[in-house]
């Protein structure tokens, strides 16, 4: 079971922003950004790259929540802009296997990443 599996079944406590019966939003526990939340998945995909044909919806839900919670906390906005992020493999940086999207805001976000 991942940590994500866990927090999910609320198992362990997380900061909840958003529960459908397809996805939880929480906030991550080790915040890169005085906004970071993590927009996860029910049914377990390990990493995007392992999705399936018949995650397209799911993945694309995924999406229209990170811009509907994006909206709520009111930095939806060509000025208050935000950063999706999805790690995916050890030198992408994923550290938990259950596919996440970091929702990423609060503070000017460089590019390239690092
Ligand atoms: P990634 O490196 O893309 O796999 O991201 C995993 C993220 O999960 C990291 O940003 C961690 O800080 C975050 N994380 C790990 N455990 C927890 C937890 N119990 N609650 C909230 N966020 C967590």
């Amino acid at each position: 079971m991942t940590i994500f599996q866990r927090i999910i079944a609320r198992e362990i406590p997380a900061d909840i922003l958003h529960e459908d019966d397809r996805c939880l939003v929480f906030r991550d526990i080790n915040p890169q950004a005085p906004v970071h939340l993590l927009i996860v998945p029910k049914p377990l995909i390990p990493r995007v790259g392992e999705a399936n044909p018949e995650d397209e919806a799911l993945l694309g839900h995924l999406l229209l929540t990170a811009g509907k919670v994006a909206t709520e906390l009111g930095i939806n906005s060509t000025t208050e802009g935000f950063r999706l992020v999805i790690n995916n493999g050890r030198s992408g940086g994923e550290a938990v296997p259950h596919l996440h999207i970091h929702l990423l805001a609060g503070r000017p976000l460089a590019w390239p990443p690092g």
